[in-house]
C-alpha cells in the first residue's frame, strides 16, 4: 500500500483494493478517503484539550482500535470529542505481550493508533516498543505529532534552543540522582528533565550541590493548563520560592548551559582563570572548582589538573 508524500491517505483505487473490514461506509462517505493500514503514534494534549490536532481527531476516529496507556484516561478524551473507536490497554506492564498481539492485527491489514495518557507516545511513555516491532514486521508507522511537555517547556524557558539534551526522569533515589547529575557531560546545551512534584525540592537541592547555587534553572509547571507557571532563576532562589508552598502539578526542569555563561565566554578563559573565578564567586575549594570546570569542559581529571598547573605557572 503506497501513500502520497508520507501522508497515510489511501486514494479511491486503493480503497477498492483495501481490506475494509471494520471501516464503516459512513466514514468513507464523510471523508472521501480512508486510512492506510498501519500503526499511528498519535500525540494528545498535555492539559489543554484544544491542543489536539485535526489530524489526530480524524485518525482516532478512523482507526480500528486505539491502544491506550490507561483506557479510562483516554476514554475521557474520546468522549469529549465524540469518538467511539474501541480501546485496548497498552502500558509499561504489558508492552511486550500487547505489542506482539497488535503486530499480528497490523500484519492482517489493521489500522491501530497508540496514545499515552498525555503528550507524545514514546517520549517517557509507552510507544517505542510497538513502533520498533511494527517496523521489524514491515508495517508502516505514521507519527501524528502534537503536544509534548519537554519541548513546550524549552521553547518558553528563555534558554537557548539550538542544542538541548532530553533526559526524561532522573532516578527517584537521592544517591542515584546525584550520581547522574555529577556524570552529566555538559557542554553548551540545555538539559531537560521530567520531574514529579514530590521530588522537585530534593532534585533542586542536588542540582545546587553539584553545580552551585548560581546554576540557572527553569521549572515549567502545569504547561498549557490554567495554572501554568515558569520559575526562572538561580537554583537557590527557585528552590526557596518552591519551599514556601505546597508544590503541586506536573513539571519540566531545565538546566541552563554551565551556570548561565555562554559557551564562547567560557572558551576564552583558561582552566586556571575559571577555577579562580569559581573559588572567588562561590567559595569553592580548588579541587571542587576544578572538578566542575573539568566536567563542564568535558575534560578528564588529569588533563584538567595539568591545564590548571600550566595556567598557574607550575608546569613548564
Ligand atoms: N509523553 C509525555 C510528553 O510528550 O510530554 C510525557 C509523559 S511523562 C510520563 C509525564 C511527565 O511529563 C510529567 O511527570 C511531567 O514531568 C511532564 N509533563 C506532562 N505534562 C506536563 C504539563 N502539562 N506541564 C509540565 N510538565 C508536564
Amino acid at each position: 500500500m503506497s501513500a502520497d508524500n508520507g501522508d497515510e491517505f489511501v486514494d479511491d483505487a486503493q480503497v477498492e483494493a483495501a481490506d475494509l473490514s471494520g471501516v464503516s461506509g459512513q466514514m468513507l462517505v464523510a471523508s472521501g478517503k480512508i486510512l492506510a493500514p498501519g500503526l499511528y503514534l498519535v500525540a494528545t494534549p498535555i492539559g489543554n484539550l484544544e491542543d489536539i490536532t485535526l489530524r489526530a481527531l480524524r485518525v482516532l476516529r478512523q482507526v480500528d482500535r486505539i491502544a491506550c496507556e490507561d483506557t479510562r484516561q483516554t476514554q475521557k478524551l474520546l468522549n469529549h470529542f465524540g469518538i467511539q473507536t474501541p480501546t485496548v490497554s497498552y502500558h509499561m506492564h504489558n508492552e511486550g505481550s500487547r505489542s506482539e498481539e497488535l503486530v499480528v492485527a497490523l500484519k492482517a491489514g489493521g489500522r491501530i493508533a497508540v496514545v499515552s495518557d498525555a503528550g507524545t507516545p514514546g517520549i517517557a511513555d509507552p510507544g517505542g516498543q510497538i513502533a520498533a516491532a511494527a517496523i521489524a514486521a514491515g508495517i508502516a508507522v505514521y507519527p501524528v505529532p502534537g503536544a509534548n511537555a519537554a519541548l513546550s517547556g524549552l521553547i518558553a524557558s528563555g534558554l537557548p534552543t539550538e542544542e538541548f539534551t532530553f533526559r526524561g526522569f532522573l532516578p527517584a533515589k537521592g544517591g542515584a540522582r546525584k550520581t547522574v547529575l555529577e556524570g552529566l557531560a555538559r557542554g553548551g546545551e540545555v538539559q531537560v528533565f521530567y520531574e514529579a512534584p514530590h521530588r522537585i525540592l530534593d532534585t533542586l537541592a542536588d542540582v545546587e550541590a553539584v553545580f552551585g547555587a548560581a546554576q540557572w534553572v527553569v521549572v515549567a509547571r502545569e504547561l498549557t493548563k490554567l495554572h501554568e507557571e515558569f520559575l526562572r532563576g538561580p537554583v537557590a532562589e527557585v528552590r526557596k520560592t518552591l519551599e514556601g508552598r505546597t508544590v503541586r502539578g506536573e513539571m519540566v526542569l531545565l538546566l541552563a548551559p554551565a551556570a548561565g555563561e555562554s559557551v564562547a565566554a567560557r572558551a576564552k578563559g583558561s582552566v586556571a582563570a575559571e577555577v579562580a573565578a569559581l573559588m572567588a564567586a562561590e567559595g569553592l575549594a580548588e579541587k571542587d572548582a576544578l572538578k566542575r570546570v573539568a566536567r563542564e569542559r568535558r575534560m578528564g581529571k588529569s588533563e584538567a589538573y595539568r591545564e590548571l598547573q600550566r595556567g598557574q605557572g607550575r608546569l613548564k
